[in-house]
Protein backbone atom coordinates (compact mmCIF):
# COMPACT_ATOMS: atom_id res chain seq x y z
CA UNK A 1 0.00 0.00 0.00
CA UNK A 2 3.15 2.02 0.44
CA UNK A 3 4.52 1.24 -2.71
CA UNK A 4 3.18 4.46 -4.44
CA UNK A 5 3.76 6.69 -1.54
CA UNK A 6 7.82 5.56 -1.85
CA UNK A 7 7.75 5.82 -5.64
CA UNK A 8 6.77 9.35 -5.48
CA UNK A 9 9.21 9.90 -3.06
CA UNK A 10 11.81 8.60 -4.90
CA UNK A 11 10.66 11.09 -8.14
CA UNK A 12 8.29 14.19 -7.09
CA UNK A 13 8.63 17.47 -5.23
CA UNK A 14 5.38 18.15 -3.66
CA UNK A 15 4.17 22.01 -3.41
CA UNK A 16 4.62 23.80 0.34
CA UNK A 17 6.58 20.55 1.99
CA UNK A 18 9.57 20.25 3.26
CA UNK A 19 10.38 17.10 1.67
CA UNK A 20 12.99 15.89 4.03
CA UNK A 21 10.59 16.16 6.82
CA UNK A 22 7.20 15.53 5.30
CA UNK A 23 5.96 12.34 6.02
CA UNK A 24 5.13 10.12 2.86
CA UNK A 25 1.85 11.39 0.66
CA UNK A 26 -1.33 9.51 1.26
CA UNK A 27 -2.11 7.62 -2.19
CA UNK A 28 -5.81 8.54 -3.23
CA UNK A 29 -6.94 6.11 -5.76
CA UNK A 30 -11.11 7.66 -6.24
CA UNK A 31 -13.72 10.33 -4.57
CA UNK A 32 -16.93 10.71 -4.83
CA UNK A 33 -19.10 13.74 -3.35
CA UNK A 34 -17.32 15.06 -0.37
CA UNK A 35 -15.53 11.72 0.46
CA UNK A 36 -11.63 10.53 -0.69
CA UNK A 37 -10.90 7.40 -0.66
CA UNK A 38 -7.10 6.12 0.38
CA UNK A 39 -5.31 2.74 -1.36
CA UNK A 40 -5.26 1.41 2.30
CA UNK A 41 -9.16 1.47 1.96
CA UNK A 42 -9.53 4.47 4.53
CA UNK A 43 -12.39 7.65 3.97
CA UNK A 44 -10.97 11.08 4.38
CA UNK A 45 -13.90 13.58 4.34
CA UNK A 46 -12.43 16.63 2.68
CA UNK A 47 -13.57 19.48 4.60
CA UNK A 48 -11.25 22.10 2.57
CA UNK A 49 -12.70 21.42 -0.91
CA UNK A 50 -9.14 20.11 -2.04
CA UNK A 51 -7.29 23.21 -1.93
CA UNK A 52 -10.48 25.39 -2.51
CA UNK A 53 -11.28 23.76 -5.68
CA UNK A 54 -13.64 21.26 -5.39
CA UNK A 55 -17.35 22.70 -5.10
CA UNK A 56 -19.62 20.29 -6.33
CA UNK A 57 -17.63 17.11 -4.68
CA UNK A 58 -15.19 14.75 -6.36
CA UNK A 59 -15.66 12.87 -10.05
CA UNK A 60 -18.83 15.03 -10.24
CA UNK A 61 -20.83 12.90 -12.88
CA UNK A 62 -22.70 16.09 -14.77
CA UNK A 63 -18.83 17.34 -15.59
CA UNK A 64 -17.14 14.01 -15.93
CA UNK A 65 -19.71 13.23 -18.64
CA UNK A 66 -19.13 16.99 -20.31
CA UNK A 67 -15.34 16.95 -20.43
CA UNK A 68 -15.31 13.01 -21.91
CA UNK A 69 -17.55 14.04 -24.46
CA UNK A 70 -15.88 17.04 -25.48
CA UNK A 71 -12.52 15.49 -25.12
CA UNK A 72 -13.87 13.28 -28.38
CA UNK A 73 -14.77 16.35 -30.07
CA UNK A 74 -11.74 18.94 -29.57
CA UNK A 75 -9.31 18.54 -26.90
CA UNK A 76 -7.04 22.01 -27.90
CA UNK A 77 -6.86 24.61 -30.44
CA UNK A 78 -4.31 27.50 -30.45
CA UNK A 79 -6.79 30.89 -29.26
CA UNK A 80 -4.99 33.31 -30.89
CA UNK A 81 -6.46 33.65 -34.47
CA UNK A 82 -8.33 30.88 -33.51
CA UNK A 83 -11.88 30.70 -31.30
CA UNK A 84 -14.54 27.31 -30.07
CA UNK A 85 -17.60 27.12 -28.88
CA UNK A 86 -16.75 26.05 -24.58
CA UNK A 87 -14.74 29.71 -24.90
CA UNK A 88 -17.69 31.97 -26.42
CA UNK A 89 -20.21 30.06 -23.92
CA UNK A 90 -18.51 30.21 -20.86
CA UNK A 91 -17.93 33.95 -21.44
CA UNK A 92 -21.34 34.72 -22.45
CA UNK A 93 -22.04 32.88 -19.45
CA UNK A 94 -19.82 34.22 -17.11
CA UNK A 95 -20.51 37.53 -17.90
CA UNK A 96 -24.43 36.97 -17.37
CA UNK A 97 -23.52 36.50 -13.38
CA UNK A 98 -20.72 38.59 -13.04
CA UNK A 99 -21.20 42.22 -11.83
CA UNK A 100 -23.07 43.83 -14.83
CA UNK A 101 -19.85 46.08 -15.34
CA UNK A 102 -18.04 43.69 -16.21
CA UNK A 103 -17.78 43.31 -19.89
CA UNK A 104 -14.87 41.23 -21.28
CA UNK A 105 -13.08 37.75 -20.10
CA UNK A 106 -9.24 37.19 -20.50
CA UNK A 107 -8.52 33.34 -20.43
CA UNK A 108 -5.52 32.03 -18.37
CA UNK A 109 -4.32 28.98 -16.47
CA UNK A 110 -4.57 29.13 -12.87
CA UNK A 111 -5.37 31.94 -9.73
CA UNK A 112 -1.93 33.54 -10.32
CA UNK A 113 -1.95 34.11 -13.59
CA UNK A 114 -4.86 35.72 -13.85
CA UNK A 115 -2.68 38.34 -11.08
CA UNK A 116 -0.81 38.51 -13.14
CA UNK A 117 -3.06 39.39 -16.46
CA UNK A 118 -4.43 41.79 -14.21
CA UNK A 119 -1.66 43.55 -12.84
CA UNK A 120 -0.66 43.28 -16.27
CA UNK A 121 -3.76 45.41 -17.79
CA UNK A 122 -3.73 47.71 -15.07
CA UNK A 123 -0.64 48.79 -15.33
CA UNK A 124 -0.47 48.91 -19.46
CA UNK A 125 -3.88 50.80 -19.24
CA UNK A 126 -2.08 54.02 -17.83
CA UNK A 127 1.00 53.36 -20.07
CA UNK A 128 -1.61 52.93 -23.32
CA UNK A 129 -3.49 56.49 -22.23
CA UNK A 130 -0.02 57.68 -21.91
CA UNK A 131 -0.21 58.16 -17.90
CA UNK A 132 2.20 55.86 -16.67
CA UNK A 133 0.91 55.14 -13.10
CA UNK A 134 3.42 52.70 -11.05
CA UNK A 135 2.01 52.11 -7.45
CA UNK A 136 0.01 49.57 -6.49
CA UNK A 137 -1.99 49.58 -3.00
CA UNK A 138 -2.20 46.36 -1.38
CA UNK A 139 -3.77 44.48 2.01
CA UNK A 140 -1.02 43.63 4.33
CA UNK A 141 -1.20 39.69 4.87
CA UNK A 142 -3.03 39.28 1.57
CA UNK A 143 -1.69 36.08 -0.33
CA UNK A 144 -2.19 36.92 -4.63
CA UNK A 145 -0.33 33.73 -5.81
CA UNK A 146 2.86 32.52 -6.14
CA UNK A 147 4.07 33.95 -9.38
CA UNK A 148 6.64 37.27 -9.40
CA UNK A 149 3.58 39.82 -10.14
CA UNK A 150 1.06 37.92 -7.66
CA UNK A 151 3.92 37.27 -5.00
CA UNK A 152 4.82 41.32 -5.03
CA UNK A 153 1.08 42.29 -4.63
CA UNK A 154 0.86 40.03 -1.52
CA UNK A 155 2.13 40.20 1.74
CA UNK A 156 5.89 39.72 2.81
CA UNK A 157 6.20 36.80 5.00
CA UNK A 158 8.92 34.04 5.27
CA UNK A 159 7.32 32.34 1.84
CA UNK A 160 8.54 35.43 0.12
CA UNK A 161 11.83 36.20 2.36
CA UNK A 162 14.26 34.51 -0.23
CA UNK A 163 12.67 36.99 -3.33
CA UNK A 164 11.91 40.23 -1.49
CA UNK A 165 15.00 41.49 -3.17
CA UNK A 166 13.25 40.74 -6.89
CA UNK A 167 9.44 42.02 -5.89
CA UNK A 168 8.36 45.34 -6.77
CA UNK A 169 7.15 47.58 -3.89
CA UNK A 170 3.73 47.86 -3.18
CA UNK A 171 2.19 49.87 -0.73
CA UNK A 172 -0.10 48.31 1.79
CA UNK A 173 -2.73 48.95 3.82
CA UNK A 174 -3.66 47.32 7.65
CA UNK A 175 -6.60 44.75 6.80
CA UNK A 176 -10.03 46.84 7.95
CA UNK A 177 -10.82 44.03 10.51
CA UNK A 178 -14.05 44.70 12.59
CA UNK A 179 -12.91 47.95 14.99
CA UNK A 180 -10.32 49.16 12.75
CA UNK A 181 -12.51 50.29 10.11
CA UNK A 182 -11.77 53.77 10.93
CA UNK A 183 -8.02 53.36 11.28
CA UNK A 184 -7.75 51.91 8.26
CA UNK A 185 -10.12 54.37 6.38
CA UNK A 186 -7.93 57.38 7.90
CA UNK A 187 -4.56 55.43 5.98
CA UNK A 188 -5.94 55.00 2.81
CA UNK A 189 -6.78 58.73 2.53
CA UNK A 190 -2.82 58.98 2.74
CA UNK A 191 -2.05 56.44 0.15
CA UNK A 192 -4.55 56.85 -2.07
CA UNK A 193 -2.86 59.47 -4.03
CA UNK A 194 -3.21 60.06 -8.35
CA UNK A 195 0.12 57.81 -8.93
CA UNK A 196 -1.88 54.59 -7.48
CA UNK A 197 -2.47 52.36 -10.50
CA UNK A 198 -4.73 49.70 -9.03
CA UNK A 199 -5.97 48.61 -5.63
CA UNK A 200 -6.43 44.65 -5.16
CA UNK A 201 -8.10 43.10 -2.23
CA UNK A 202 -9.14 39.47 -1.69
CA UNK A 203 -12.74 40.62 -1.01
CA UNK A 204 -14.70 39.82 2.49
CA UNK A 205 -12.09 37.42 2.97
CA UNK A 206 -8.02 37.07 2.80
CA UNK A 207 -7.60 33.00 2.39
CA UNK A 208 -4.67 32.09 2.55
CA UNK A 209 -3.54 34.59 5.01
CA UNK A 210 -5.12 33.06 7.64
CA UNK A 211 -8.98 33.51 6.69
CA UNK A 212 -9.17 36.56 7.81
CA UNK A 213 -13.07 38.29 7.46
CA UNK A 214 -14.21 42.52 6.59
CA UNK A 215 -17.58 43.41 6.27
CA UNK A 216 -17.80 44.76 2.73
CA UNK A 217 -19.12 48.47 4.03
CA UNK A 218 -15.38 49.18 4.42
CA UNK A 219 -14.27 47.71 1.25
CA UNK A 220 -16.89 49.82 -0.45
CA UNK A 221 -15.31 53.01 1.13
CA UNK A 222 -11.83 52.08 0.53
CA UNK A 223 -12.83 51.40 -3.15
CA UNK A 224 -14.66 55.28 -3.25
CA UNK A 225 -11.07 56.29 -1.69
CA UNK A 226 -9.10 54.54 -4.57
CA UNK A 227 -11.67 55.74 -7.35
CA UNK A 228 -11.54 59.38 -6.04
CA UNK A 229 -8.00 59.27 -7.27
CA UNK A 230 -8.80 57.24 -10.61
CA UNK A 231 -6.84 54.00 -9.27
CA UNK A 232 -8.54 50.78 -10.46
CA UNK A 233 -10.05 48.12 -8.60
CA UNK A 234 -8.98 44.77 -9.00
CA UNK A 235 -10.69 42.34 -7.11
CA UNK A 236 -9.29 38.45 -6.67
CA UNK A 237 -12.23 36.38 -6.18
CA UNK A 238 -9.82 33.56 -6.67
CA UNK A 239 -11.02 31.75 -3.60
CA UNK A 240 -13.89 33.77 -2.63
CA UNK A 241 -15.85 33.23 -6.35
CA UNK A 242 -18.30 30.77 -6.90
CA UNK A 243 -20.56 30.40 -3.73
CA UNK A 244 -17.99 30.34 -1.11
CA UNK A 245 -19.15 34.04 0.49
CA UNK A 246 -22.93 33.00 0.47
CA UNK A 247 -23.37 34.71 -2.62
CA UNK A 248 -22.34 33.79 -6.45
CA UNK A 249 -19.53 36.43 -5.96
CA UNK A 250 -17.99 38.62 -2.77
CA UNK A 251 -18.23 41.25 -4.97
CA UNK A 252 -22.01 41.12 -5.27
CA UNK A 253 -21.70 42.22 -1.47
CA UNK A 254 -20.42 45.57 -2.68
CA UNK A 255 -22.39 48.58 -3.85
CA UNK A 256 -18.69 49.39 -5.89
CA UNK A 257 -18.39 46.90 -8.58
CA UNK A 258 -14.59 46.30 -9.50
CA UNK A 259 -12.69 46.98 -12.66
CA UNK A 260 -11.44 43.91 -12.98
CA UNK A 261 -12.04 40.38 -11.52
CA UNK A 262 -9.67 37.36 -10.92
CA UNK A 263 -11.15 33.74 -10.51
CA UNK A 264 -10.08 30.59 -11.25
CA UNK A 265 -10.20 27.41 -8.48
CA UNK A 266 -13.75 26.88 -8.05
CA UNK A 267 -14.02 28.25 -11.56
CA UNK A 268 -14.11 24.55 -13.03
CA UNK A 269 -15.39 23.00 -9.72
CA UNK A 270 -11.93 21.78 -9.22
CA UNK A 271 -11.61 20.04 -11.97
CA UNK A 272 -8.97 21.68 -14.20
CA UNK A 273 -6.57 24.20 -14.10
CA UNK A 274 -8.65 27.95 -15.75
CA UNK A 275 -8.11 31.13 -14.67
CA UNK A 276 -9.80 33.93 -15.84
CA UNK A 277 -9.20 37.95 -15.63
CA UNK A 278 -12.43 39.79 -16.36
CA UNK A 279 -12.46 43.61 -16.80
CA UNK A 280 -15.00 46.00 -17.67
CA UNK A 281 -15.35 48.51 -20.83
CA UNK A 282 -13.10 51.19 -20.07
CA UNK A 283 -10.48 49.08 -19.37
CA UNK A 284 -10.14 46.65 -22.52
CA UNK A 285 -11.12 50.13 -24.76
CA UNK A 286 -8.14 51.42 -23.72
CA UNK A 287 -5.80 48.75 -25.40
CA UNK A 288 -7.84 49.10 -28.76
CA UNK A 289 -5.75 51.20 -31.51
CA UNK A 290 -4.26 51.16 -35.03
CA UNK A 291 -1.03 51.16 -32.98
CA UNK A 292 -0.12 47.71 -32.12
CA UNK A 293 2.19 48.61 -29.05
CA UNK A 294 -1.13 49.21 -27.38
CA UNK A 295 -1.77 45.30 -27.73
CA UNK A 296 -2.00 43.24 -24.51
CA UNK A 297 1.23 40.76 -25.32
CA UNK A 298 0.28 37.99 -22.77
CA UNK A 299 -0.96 34.33 -23.95
CA UNK A 300 -0.54 30.60 -22.81
CA UNK A 301 -0.09 27.97 -24.12
CA UNK A 302 -3.34 26.47 -22.80
CA UNK A 303 -5.04 29.34 -22.88
CA UNK A 304 -8.76 28.63 -23.21
CA UNK A 305 -8.03 25.25 -22.71
CA UNK A 306 -11.92 23.70 -24.57
CA UNK A 307 -11.56 20.86 -22.14
CA UNK A 308 -11.43 23.06 -18.98
CA UNK A 309 -13.88 25.33 -19.93
CA UNK A 310 -16.00 22.87 -20.56
CA UNK A 311 -15.54 21.74 -16.97
CA UNK A 312 -16.38 25.24 -15.87
CA UNK A 313 -19.65 25.32 -18.01
CA UNK A 314 -20.41 21.74 -16.54
CA UNK A 315 -19.45 23.32 -13.06
CA UNK A 316 -21.70 26.17 -13.88
CA UNK A 317 -24.75 24.42 -14.69
CA UNK A 318 -24.51 22.97 -11.26
CA UNK A 319 -23.79 25.63 -9.06
CA UNK A 320 -26.59 27.83 -10.81
CA UNK A 321 -28.74 24.08 -9.64
CA UNK A 322 -31.91 25.43 -7.11
CA UNK A 323 -30.51 22.58 -5.20
CA UNK A 324 -27.08 23.86 -5.45
CA UNK A 325 -28.14 27.26 -3.98
CA UNK A 326 -30.02 25.55 -1.16
CA UNK A 327 -26.96 23.92 -0.49
CA UNK A 328 -25.32 27.13 0.12
CA UNK A 329 -27.32 27.96 2.59
CA UNK A 330 -28.05 24.98 4.45
CA UNK A 331 -23.72 24.93 5.03
CA UNK A 332 -24.02 28.60 5.94
CA UNK A 333 -26.47 27.93 8.31
CA UNK A 334 -24.91 24.94 9.79
CA UNK A 335 -21.45 26.62 10.16
CA UNK A 336 -23.88 29.50 12.30
CA UNK A 337 -24.64 26.71 14.52
CA UNK A 338 -21.45 25.30 14.84
CA UNK A 339 -20.06 29.01 15.83
CA UNK A 340 -22.65 28.98 18.58
CA UNK A 341 -20.74 25.59 20.07
CA UNK A 342 -17.53 26.87 19.07
CA UNK A 343 -18.43 30.32 21.16
CA UNK A 344 -18.61 27.77 24.44
CA UNK A 345 -14.91 26.27 24.06
CA UNK A 346 -12.02 28.25 26.03
CA UNK A 347 -9.81 27.11 23.46
CA UNK A 348 -11.36 28.88 20.61
CA UNK A 349 -11.01 32.32 20.03
CA UNK A 350 -11.99 34.88 17.00
CA UNK A 351 -14.71 32.69 15.06
CA UNK A 352 -15.88 34.52 11.75
CA UNK A 353 -18.26 33.40 8.99
CA UNK A 354 -18.77 34.60 5.36
CA UNK A 355 -21.04 32.15 4.08
CA UNK A 356 -19.72 28.46 3.73
CA UNK A 357 -16.44 29.14 4.78
CA UNK A 358 -15.78 29.35 8.80
CA UNK A 359 -13.00 29.78 10.79
CA UNK A 360 -11.71 30.59 14.41
CA UNK A 361 -8.34 30.56 16.12
CA UNK A 362 -6.95 27.99 18.32
CA UNK A 363 -6.16 29.34 21.49
CA UNK A 364 -3.01 27.71 22.97
CA UNK A 365 -2.91 30.76 25.30
CA UNK A 366 1.21 30.63 26.97
CA UNK A 367 2.54 27.64 25.76
CA UNK A 368 4.80 28.90 23.27
CA UNK A 369 6.49 25.86 22.44
CA UNK A 370 3.09 23.61 21.78
CA UNK A 371 2.20 26.52 19.72
CA UNK A 372 4.75 25.86 17.29
CA UNK A 373 3.41 22.36 16.77
CA UNK A 374 -0.98 23.43 17.09
CA UNK A 375 -0.74 23.31 13.07
CA UNK A 376 0.68 19.73 12.84
CA UNK A 377 -0.89 18.64 15.92
CA UNK A 378 -4.53 19.48 14.72
CA UNK A 379 -3.88 18.18 11.15
CA UNK A 380 -2.87 15.13 11.90
CA UNK A 381 -5.61 15.12 15.08
CA UNK A 382 -8.39 15.37 12.36
CA UNK A 383 -6.77 13.35 9.52
CA UNK A 384 -5.95 10.45 11.92
CA UNK A 385 -9.83 10.40 12.61
CA UNK A 386 -10.56 10.99 8.94
CA UNK A 387 -11.43 14.77 8.22
CA UNK A 388 -8.95 16.36 5.86
CA UNK A 389 -8.64 20.34 7.07
CA UNK A 390 -5.12 21.84 6.53
CA UNK A 391 -5.16 24.26 9.20
CA UNK A 392 -3.16 27.54 8.56
CA UNK A 393 -0.91 27.71 11.20
CA UNK A 394 -3.42 27.82 14.57
CA UNK A 395 -6.67 29.11 12.26
CA UNK A 396 -8.72 26.52 11.39
CA UNK A 397 -11.39 26.62 8.93
CA UNK A 398 -14.23 24.73 7.20
CA UNK A 399 -14.26 25.24 3.74
CA UNK A 400 -16.29 22.32 2.59
CA UNK A 401 -17.81 21.08 -1.37
CA UNK A 402 -21.54 22.62 -1.34
CA UNK A 403 -22.79 18.24 -1.45
CA UNK A 404 -20.94 17.64 2.09
CA UNK A 405 -24.53 15.99 3.88
CA UNK A 406 -25.00 17.46 7.23
CA UNK A 407 -24.19 14.00 8.60
CA UNK A 408 -20.99 14.54 6.82
CA UNK A 409 -20.62 18.22 8.68
CA UNK A 410 -22.09 16.70 12.24
CA UNK A 411 -19.18 14.28 11.79
CA UNK A 412 -16.30 16.89 11.39
CA UNK A 413 -17.91 18.88 13.82
CA UNK A 414 -17.72 16.12 16.35
CA UNK A 415 -13.93 15.04 15.32
CA UNK A 416 -12.93 18.70 15.64
CA UNK A 417 -14.88 19.17 19.46
CA UNK A 418 -13.14 16.09 20.38
CA UNK A 419 -9.81 18.00 19.50
CA UNK A 420 -10.81 21.10 21.10
CA UNK A 421 -11.20 18.99 24.71
CA UNK A 422 -7.71 17.81 24.04
CA UNK A 423 -5.91 21.23 23.65
C1 LIG B 1 -5.08 30.30 -4.49
C2 LIG B 1 -5.14 31.77 -4.72
C3 LIG B 1 -4.43 32.38 -5.75
C4 LIG B 1 -3.47 31.60 -6.62
O1 LIG B 1 -4.13 30.65 -7.39
P1 LIG B 1 -3.32 29.40 -7.98
O2 LIG B 1 -4.28 28.73 -8.89
O3 LIG B 1 -2.93 28.56 -6.79
O4 LIG B 1 -2.13 29.95 -8.68
C5 LIG B 1 -4.57 33.73 -5.95
N1 LIG B 1 -5.40 34.46 -5.17
C6 LIG B 1 -6.10 33.92 -4.17
C7 LIG B 1 -7.02 34.77 -3.37
C8 LIG B 1 -5.99 32.56 -3.89
O5 LIG B 1 -6.68 32.02 -2.87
Amino acid sequence: MNDLSERDQAVIWHPFTQMQTAPLPIPIVRGSGSLLYGADGREYLDMISSWWVNIHGHAHPHIAKRVAEQLQILEHVIFAGFTHQPAVELAERLLAILPPNQSKVFYSDNGSTAVEVALKMAFQYWHNLGMPRKKIVAFENAYHGDTFGAMAVGGRSAFTAPFVPFLFDVDYLPVPVPGQEAVVLQQAEALFTNEVAAFIAEPLVQGAGGMVMYEPGVLDKLIKLARNKGALIIADEVMTGFGRTGRLFASNHLDEKPDLMCLSKGLTGGTMALGITACAAHIYDAFLSTDKHKTLFHGHSFTANPLACTAALASMDLLLLPETQANIQRITQSHTDFAGRLATYASVDNIRQHGTLLAFDLNVGEQTSYFNNIRDTAYNFLLDRGVLMRPLGNVLYLMPPYCTTNEQLAFAHTQIEALLTTI
